[in-house]
């Protein structure tokens, strides 16, 4: 797909362009090729030790991606045949896969206005073979997750929080990653704490679902030759958990650019298309900048054509995959009616004003051509 190099303002940039950051990872590559341990090495369990400090939790278990984060979360909390576990509807496959590898049926909610699972749709959707929730935050910003978890306490449900995009982002004083039974996240390089691979990563205060992840994600082996039970390799690479640990230190500064850059997108565009509201009780991390207009396939064209990668990330709802189509429960109109309308602008930590600049440019240019403004 050699196109996407004549974008003049590419959606993400994941080339290591900051020399300094660059030098920090090479050593940490550096140390790790030194020390020959490259599988299970010393920095697999230095990352755990730090996600546990950032996000309060007891017990944090790497893993290989975020998709084997939720695999293992639900095997290891016993969700399997027979079970339902609610999820939303517009979001990555990766959510609803996950439930369906473990054989359990996922029962798909609606969406609130901030593209975050509805927790009165949830409510509807509870049956007796209900087994768990689970609650993702969408695009950087909480779901309504005190909602969820006082559902599941009322339900007796099991609440799994999928906070892959959302790192960083926080509501009430309180962090992603720290709420639910087991929190999952993808620390893939598309992430806003990312590796230069694939990465994942489990948390959760139960000493005795750590221990079980800890052996599911090595073929259920509890010591060097004894299996409990049969499970994948669900590693996580030492490798990419140096890269991890060199990039932490920068975390605060993406967050902070990546709320910049939406502040300035929210200031130039408010009037034309409907901007992303900011959470008053927390902090946003902008996993993805997404504004919603009636306009979007048109000004989607306007876009691509004037060089600006803007992206529709999730134009088929995960109900609509091909595999999951089966008489729903009850429809999803917010998602079905988000889907039409939203479109993300490029986003990353590494974008200039300038090129912001030709974003706004090209988005104000596609309305005044219409005359509006
Ligand atoms: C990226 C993502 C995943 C899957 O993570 P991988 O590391 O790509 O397997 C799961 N859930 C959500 C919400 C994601 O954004």
């Amino acid at each position: 797909m050699t196109y996407r190099r004549s974008f003049r303002v590419p959606f993400l940039d994941l080339a290591v362009r900051d020399q300094a950051e660059r030098a920090d990872i090479l050593s940490a590559v550096g140390r790790v090729l030194d020390h020959g341990r490259i599988i299970f090495g010393p920095e697999v369990g230095e990352l755990e030790r730090s996600f546990e400090k950032l996000t309060g939790r007891q017990h944090a278990v790497g893993c290989g991606s975020g998709t084997d984060a939720l695999y293992l979360a639900f095997r290891a909390l016993g969700i399997g045949q027979g079970d339902e576990v609610i999820t939303p509807a517009l979001i990555w496959l990766a959510t609803a896969n996950a439930i369906a590898n473990v054989g359990a049926t996922p029962v798909f909610a609606d969406i609130d206005n901030a593209f975050n699972i509805d927790p009165a749709s949830v409510a509807r959707l509870v049956t007796p073979r209900t087994k768990a929730v689970l609650a993702v935050h969408a695009m950087g910003k909480i779901c309504d997750i005190s909602r969820l978890q006082e559902l599941a306490k009322n339900k007796g449900l099991l609440l799994i929080e999928d906070a892959s995009q959302a790192f960083g982002a926080s509501y009430e004083g309180r962090t992603a990653g720290s709420f639910g039974d087991v929190s999952c996240l993808s620390l893939n390089p598309m992430k806003l704490f990312g590796a230069c691979g694939e990465a994942g990563m489990t948390l959760t205060n139960d000493k005795s679902v750590a221990d079980h992840i800890l052996r599911l994600r090595h073929h259920g082996m509890v010591d060097k030759e004894h299996s409990l039970e049969p499970a994948f390799n669900m590693r996580l690479d030492t490798l990419q958990a140096a890269i991890l640990l060199a990039r932490l230190p920068r975390l605060e500064g993406t967050i902070n650019r990546r709320r910049e850059l939406a502040k300035r997108y929210s200031a130039a565009l408010s009037g034309l298309v409907e901007t992303p509201k900011e959470s008053e009780s927390g902090r946003d991390v902008y996993f993805v900048y997404t504004i919603r207009t009636p306009e979007r396939d048109r000004l989607e064209a306007h876009l691509l054509a004037d060089g600006v990668e803007a992206r529709v990330r999730d134009r088929v709802l995960v109900p609509h995959q091909a595999h999951f189509s089966r008489p729903a429960a009850e429809p999803w109109p917010n998602a079905e009616r988000l889907a039409s309308l939203m479109i993300s602008l490029p986003m990353h930590e590494h974008m200039s004003d300038n090129e912001q600049d030709i974003v706004i440019n090209s988005v104000r240019q596609y309305f005044s051509a219409k005359g509006v403004n």
